[in-house]
């Protein structure tokens, strides 16, 4: 029953709400039912234009439909987490890092400035995600969000031949869709939603997260839209990781060098929203040559701490 409503998500279809109300609805904000079920009856009644009584029943309406998640028996939770598979990086420094490498049911957020490996290892897990479990793998496909283009299928016949994958049919599993702008971004997340009942994907890359968030909305007053359109899509992708057992990695860009107008460089966009609903967070930064250096932060139930590793022509190494 839950499943039902999960993704029965357009706010149109609450009665109460016409498609006039469901336009000033958007535009304020309110881009989902869980949105209308958290909302009070003035703030509701101001953004769309109505009566208090009337937003007081879509809210009731939105309550009833509103998928705000039950109560489950830590039992439950424990049975689910046993179900956890875990993506090798090709690094066992690096899987060592993450408590035995990429997990799943998880949103893992690879930031750092511009060439410090996060797209390299993007394409390395569209390559292990097809390895048996035995291998560090999770015997699935792979869906790829590009925002920047640069998704190199090159690239992933490079790796595929280091593990002795064959090449065509391994780049047959990757699933790849370029998003123009950040509504097609959260767009595709739908998509891949549908294909997923017939593709038996088990990672999710977004590669860039921000990109098309950072570019669309500039200046402060942007700032709160753009901090509610990410967190829906961070939602939506962690459903999706959730639903299907699934990796989801999402990148994040950020400044090489302090910035006397950004701040800390060391802070990716999307801030705590992006940071909260990332299960895990690592920062990659560039040492010698192909090293780099892997920094997890914030994790739930392991320790912070540091790994080096390579990227080589084979991919991500020791
Ligand atoms: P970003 O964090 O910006 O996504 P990338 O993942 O694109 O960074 O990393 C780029 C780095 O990967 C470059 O330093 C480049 O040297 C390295 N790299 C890319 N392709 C190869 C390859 N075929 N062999 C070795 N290193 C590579
Ligand atoms: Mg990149």
């Amino acid at each position: 029953m839950e499943e039902d409503n999960i993704y029965d998500d357009d706010i149109s279809k609450l009665p109460g709400v016409g498609p006039a109300t469901a336009e000033k609805l958007r535009d304020s904000g309110y881009v989902d039912i869980l949105s209308i079920a958290v909302s009070s009856p003035s703030e509701l009644a101001d953004a769309a234009e109505i009566g208090e009584s009337t937003a007081s029943k879509i809210i009731l309406n939105a309550r009833k439909q509103a998928d705000i998640g039950g109560f489950e028996t830590g039992k439950t939770l424990l049975e689910k987490r046993a179900k956890i598979g875990r993506l090798t990086s090709g690094s066992k420094t690096f899987d060592e890092l993450l408590g035995g490498g990429f997990e799943s049911q998880a949103i893992i957020e690879l930031f750092g400035e511009y060439g410090s490996g996060k797209t390299q290892i993007a394409h390395q897990l569209c390559v292990v995600v097809q390895l048996p479990e035995e291998k560090g793998g999770l015997n699935g496909h792979a869906f790829y969000i590009d925002t920047e283009n640069t998704f190199r299928p090159e690239r992933i016949i490079q790796m595929a031949e280091a593990y002795d994958l064959d090449p065509d049919e391994t780049l047959s599993k990757i699933h790849v869709a370029r998003a123009y702008n950040s509504s097609h971004q959260m767009l595709l997340v739908d998509k891949v939603r549908e294909l997923s009942k017939e593709v038996p994907a088990r990672l999710l890359v977004v590669d860039s997260l921000t990109a098309h968030f950072r570019a669309e909305y500039v200046g402060r007053g942007a700032l709160a839209d753009r901090q509610q359109k990410l967190n829906k899509h961070m939602h939506d992708l962690l459903r999706w990781s959730d639903l299907n057992n699934g990796v989801v990695c999402v990148t994040n860009q950020v400044a090489a060098k302090p910035d006397a107008f950004f701040g800390d460089p060391t802070r990716p966009i999307g801030g705590h929203i992006v940071g909260h609903t990332a299960t895990f967070r690592i920062y990659l930064r560039k040492s010698k040559g192909p090293k780099r250096i892997a920094r997890l932060i914030d994790s739930p139930h392991l320790p912070e701490g540091e790994a080096v590793f390579t990227i080589t022509d084979k991919g991500i190494r020791d």
